[in-house]
């Protein structure tokens, strides 16, 4: 390696084509394309078990797409660079930004570390329509609520930029000291996530065919099928955002192109304001560096949470007697990913039914989900529980058995993942202790055997969480 040569480092961006610090590397000559898996600085964010599965297919995928020559490397990222532009004798530096609070701090660190020993380092926007700082209100101050956020703020923005093409890979240089990736040993020992991966088309190619597959057959009818989880109205595209497989602008502007002329949709509207959803829970997590952790509205702080192993692992079991629960707390452990009405009906479950703090439910979508993402998971959890900026109210909780009936109505869904229910009639599937024993006979269910009893009342357990709720409002 003769030329000095620029270094592009792979984050949450994997992929080729929209990839401003790709491109921006390549424009400066021969690049070295590495990614490094750091565990060391993420330290209590440390990235969850289903993540980890996900980014080994992807990392595979994008090594495939650079012909072997992705440099995977692992360790403290500060070290790691440091000492790997010092042996290659490197000029520049490029990365896409990240916004998790960890990274923040990390990523300055190393922006002022190699900038001291004379390097250029330059930092690009790859994952959202609008930085955290580019929105915000008259008075200067973030948004607090998604629809003046979206509605006034980000329409009064600049416009998402186009994508970019794919930049010439020919530039792209190998490195002999990559390791390979078994080596980041992200796959489990025993093998539960073969199953798991069934269906995702993981990586670039493959989320750009979810994609048009998506605009092609379910975009039509995203409005109210975006309800229903047997519909395939949802584009399912989450972790390939997350991974950074494909990018909001390719979204964005694919999405309108596709109404030139005629003006968007209700249903295109629709799903780019859940585009828009993301981009607001990243503004929160950016003015709010504690939202994994900390309450936004405070005197959620003073909430009597219970305290109850055994309802908590009913939950993540699927095994609470709740049938659309149960349901969708399998389909999380089977396949990575919950249908967004379902999050909304288990979330409610947990902190209201149960009372179970929300730590224990955004913890166990860290470790299950596939699109678990710092920013969108806190954000939603707040959301769910009540406490967060712009969160829905605490008396609104959700009945699983109203849910069920109408979201789930003829029960496919439910019955594919509770299949011990399959014989139910739909009149008792969501509420099979209400049927007569003898429909319960011919349905092959035997509650506490077959199938749990409810583990909770959920219209006393409501009560009970308003009281709770009640209580707050007097301390504060
Ligand atoms: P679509 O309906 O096709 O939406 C398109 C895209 O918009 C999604 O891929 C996603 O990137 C974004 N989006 C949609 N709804 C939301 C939302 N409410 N908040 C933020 N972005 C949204 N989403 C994650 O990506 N990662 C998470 O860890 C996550 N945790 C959640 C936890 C809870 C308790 C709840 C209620 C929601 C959570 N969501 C999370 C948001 C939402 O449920 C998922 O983004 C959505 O279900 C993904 O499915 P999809 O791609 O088919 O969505």
């Amino acid at each position: 390696m003769a030329s000095p040569i620029s270094l592009h480092w792979f984050r949450q961006d994997l992929r080729l084509s929209d990839n401003p610090s790709l491109q921006a590397a390549i424009a400066d000559g021969q690049t070295l394309a590495v990614y490094i898996l750091d565990d060391e600085n993420a330290g209590e964010d440390r990235m969850g078990a289903a993540s980890r599965v996900w980014l080994h297919h992807s990392l595979t995928a994008l090594n495939a797409d650079l012909d072997g020559k992705l440099c995977i490397l692992r360790g403290d990222a500060k070290t790691v660079l440091a000492d790997l532009c010092a042996a290659l004798d490197i000029k520049s530096v490029h990365w896409n930004r990240c916004y998790e609070p960890w990274r923040i701090a990390r990523d300055k660190e190393i922006k002022e570390q190699l900038k001291a020993a004379g390097l250029s380092v330059t930092s690009h926007n790859a994952s959202l329509l609008w930085e955290p700082w580019d929105v915000a209100k008259d008075d200067g101050t973030p948004y607090k609520v998604f629809t003046p956020y979206y509605r006034r703020g980000c329409a009064a923005a600049t416009a998402p930029r186009f994508p970019l093409a794919q930049p010439d890979l020919s530039q792209v240089t190998s490195h002999a000291a990559s390791l390979p990736i078994a080596a980041l040993a992200l796959l489990p020992s025993h093998g539960w996530d073969q199953a798991m991966m069934t269906g995702w088309p993981v990586g670039e190619a493959g989320a750009q065919t979810r994609f048009q597959a998506f605009l092609q057959d379910g975009l039509q009818g995203y409005k109210d099928g975006r309800n229903f989880p047997s519909l395939p109205n949802v584009s399912r595209l989450s972790p390939h955002l997350h991974w950074g497989e494909i990018s909001p602008h390719q979204i964005w502007h694919a999405t309108r192109d596709q109404f030139a002329g005629d003006g968007l949709s209700g249903d295109a509207d629709n799903f780019l304001s859940e585009i828009g959803w993301r981009e607001f829970s990243y503004s929160l997590l950016y003015h709010n560096p504690g939202l994994r952790r900390v309450n936004l509205q405070s005197k959620f702080d003073a909430f009597p949470w219970e305290d109850n192993a055994t309802a908590l692992r009913a939950w993540q079991q699927g095994k609470t007697g709740y049938p659309i629960v149960d349901a969708a707390m399998r389909q999380l452990y089977q396949t990575g990913y919950m249908h967004n009405r379902l999050r909304m009906v288990v979330g409610s479950f947990l902190v209201k039914n149960l009372r179970l703090h929300w730590h224990h439910g955004e913890a166990w979508f860290w470790d299950c989900l596939v699109d678990a993402d710092h920013a969108s998971n806190s954000a939603s959890w707040q959301w769910i529980a009540g406490c967060g900026a712009d969160a829905a109210p605490y008396f609104r909780v959700f009945n699983p058995v109203t849910q069920g009936t109408k979201f789930d109505g003829d029960g496919r869904f439910t019955r594919q993942y509770v299949p011990e229910l399959a014989g139910m009639p739909d009149k008792y599937l969501f509420n099979p202790w209400d049927a007569p024993a003898e429909i319960r006979r011919q349905a092959g269910v035997t509650l506490g055997m077959s199938y749990p009893h409810p583990i909770v009342d959920v219209k006393l357990s409501r009560l009970a969480a308003l009281d709770a709720f009640a209580t707050l409002k007097q301390a504060s």
